[in-house]
């Protein structure tokens, strides 16, 4: 395995690095505290659009999308990618500066891959330009949504229409004021084989019937402005032509969902681990409990040598990830992909968890990121799809490859 990144991808670190420093580090407490004023819910923080700006003029855009589209994006693999969204990562809020967020990274690869041309133009286009923002409405409060199958929310024909019923909740991205695009996941067919039931939809948001009902908090966090709303759709019309590749082909999109789009969370939370380790080492210098200094206590240097440790072992992870998946494509490399969302989540709020003891109360206030990070590094070891998921998938190929098929 070769991980050397070529001169682009060190160029691009540079570049990203330094506009983390110029741009978004010095604003990190600004942003973080007007997002902390209930005043601001909802609301988008002034100075987002001018960093926007700024990131585009660099050509530090769209960064993710792995071939390009429309010129809107450098085309990168995700090897190249993956240690940028690292240093995306260590602040909260910066992925959005780059256009590189969840969940509108996911939707716009489903869109370039599958959408029409006339989806494209309508909706992709925007995304890739910034101006919108957009929610991927899949899970339901009613049923153990873990099992996509499950699912209630229906997709009817009508008079040339389509007629979407259902409720959903967890749409990430919903609250925010930008937003104005869903992709929906229902049934068009609830006889179908089971993997042929489920269908892709686009919907507005402003279209009559869909009602945003609450946003949903993580940990006590709202997480605005993109929040987590829970969404009910009411009979809500939207032309056939909303309809993303075909009828009973939901499943075949979830697939290819699955993909880059989702490992971008575990690139991320590597940064966000890498900077709670610089945290906590940082902390460790300048306190001195029991007449000497933390750093000097070999307790402390165990908890960070153990995080350096479990940090760059996830990192290796992830990139041989996205290195498969540049290589053989999402499918070939799924086993790797389940391992990282295994791995990642946990390793993250373990080391995020660490700092945070490290740091004493400070740790445990909104003065430095780490319980935020730790919310989200948390929430992550559900927001795509249950640990217990993905290691099933995995446990049950692992075995499968092991065996001889039974007699
Ligand atoms: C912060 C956050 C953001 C999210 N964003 C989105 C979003 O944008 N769009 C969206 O559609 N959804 C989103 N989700 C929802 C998320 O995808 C679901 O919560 C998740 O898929 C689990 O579904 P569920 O909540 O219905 O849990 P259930 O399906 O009820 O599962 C509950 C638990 O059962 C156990 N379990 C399930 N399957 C197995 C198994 N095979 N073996 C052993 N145990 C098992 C697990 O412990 C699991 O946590 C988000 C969730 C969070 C927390």
């Amino acid at each position: 395995m070769n991980f050397q990144y070529n001169e682009k991808s060190i160029t691009l670190q540079s570049r990203v690095r330094l506009f983390m420093e110029d741009y978004i580090l010095p604003m990190d407490e600004q942003v973080e505290s007007f997002y902390r004023d209930p005043a601001n819910l909802w609301k988008k923080w002034p100075g987002l659009e001018s960093l926007k700006e700024a990131a585009r003029s660099a050509g530090l855009w769209n960064l993710f999308l792995p071939a390009d589209y429309k010129g809107f994006s450098p085309g990168l693999t995700n090897l190249e990618y993956a240690p940028l969204a690292e240093l995306m990562g260590r602040v909260r809020w910066a992925s959005e500066v780059f256009n590189c967020s969840p969940p509108d990274t996911g939707n716009m690869e489903v869109l370039a891959r599958y959408g029409s041309p006339d989806q494209q133009k309508q909706w992709l286009t925007p995304l890739m330009e910034g101006k919108i923002r957009s929610a991927f409405l899949m899970t339901e409060p009613e049923v153990a949504s873990s099992d996509a199958t499950n699912m209630q929310t229906s997709i009817t024909a009508d008079q040339g229409d389509y007629l979407i019923t259902g409720r959903k909740w967890w749409s990430s991205g919903a609250m925010d004021p930008d937003c104005k695009i869903a992709i929906v996941m229902g049934k068009t067919d609830f006889e179908a084989p089971r993997h042929e039931q489920h269908s892709m939809i686009l919907v507005p948001l402003d279209t009559p019937g869909v009602q945003i009902i609450r946003p949903l908090s993580v940990f006590g966090y709202l997480d605005s402005p993109e929040g987590h709303a829970e969404v009910v759709l009411e009979s809500v019309r939207v032309p056939k032509a909303n309809l993303i590749l075909g009828e009973g082909r939901g499943f075949e999109i979830a697939q290819g969902r699955l993909g880059p789009g989702r490992i971008h969370h575990c690139m991320r939370l590597i940064g966000m681990a890498q900077r709670a380790l610089e945290l906590m080492s940082e902390r460790a210098t300048q306190r001195s409990p029991f007449g000497r200094s933390l750093d000097t206590y070999s307790s402390i240097r165990q908890e960070v040598a153990r995080s350096a440790c479990e940090i760059e072992q996830a990192r290796l992870l992830v990139l041989s990830a996205a290195d498969k998946i540049d290589r053989v494509g999402s499918k070939s490399a799924k086993d790797l992909i389940s391992m990282i969302k295994i791995v990642v989540p946990t390793m993250a709020a373990t080391v995020i968890d660490r700092a945070i003891q490290i740091m004493g109360g400070k740790g445990m206030s909104s003065d430095t990121p780490l319980a935020h990070f730790y919310a989200a590094a948390r929430s992550l070891r559900l927001a795509d799809g249950p640990d217990e998921v993905h290691m099933s998938q995995l446990g049950k190929g692992t075995i499968k490859k092991y065996t001889r098929p039974h007699e």
